[in-house]
């Protein structure tokens, strides 16, 4: 059973030149790209996205980041993609991230921290819709 979530590598992964690494890595994890793109969010669309956060003392300088350059949204299938996928970034702040995950490796905040991935799979199916139409994921291609 192939299960989905939704991968973003933040802006501070792509302008520090680690978006071949970093996605190097999630396929060596054995994750399966089923859709990918770089975007630039808007304030609007990153207000949507982080939705949930908006109540949080750093909400502000969050949407500022995560509209400061290009970001690259990927989706993502795996057996038990969610919980893999939270193992292998690691915690939200790279101090307290394990070794070997891609926080620890690349990230320098807990803001700033690289890779953002979905916490369920009610909300991976919701992100991967704010970032693919259905025909943009491989799997409505009949390719999978
Ligand atoms: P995640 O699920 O591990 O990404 O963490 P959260 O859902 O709690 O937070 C969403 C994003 O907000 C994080 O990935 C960080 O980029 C940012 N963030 C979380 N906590 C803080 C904080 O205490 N301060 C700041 N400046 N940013 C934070």
């Amino acid at each position: 059973m192939s299960n989905k979530t939704l991968a973003i590598l933040k802006p501070d992964c792509v302008r520090n030149n680690l978006i071949g690494k970093v996605t190097a890595q999630i396929q060596e994890a054995g994750f399966k790209i089923n859709g990918l793109k770089m975007v630039h969010l808007t304030v609007d669309s990153a207000n949507g996205f982080y939705e949930v956060h908006k109540e949080r003392p750093f909400f502000n300088d969050l949407i500022k980041y995560m509209t400061s350059g290009p970001c690259v949204p990927i989706a993502l299938e795996k057996e038990n993609a969610v919980e893999d996928f939270r193992k292998l970034i690691g915690a939200t702040d790279p101090a307290n991230a394990a070794e070997g995950t891609i926080r620890k490796l690349y990230a320098i905040s807990i803001q700033e921290n690289i890779v953002h991935g979905s916490d369920s799979d009610e909300n991976a199916a919701k992100e991967i819709s704010h970032f693919f139409s259905r025909k943009e994921l491989l799997d409505n291609n009949g390719w999978n």
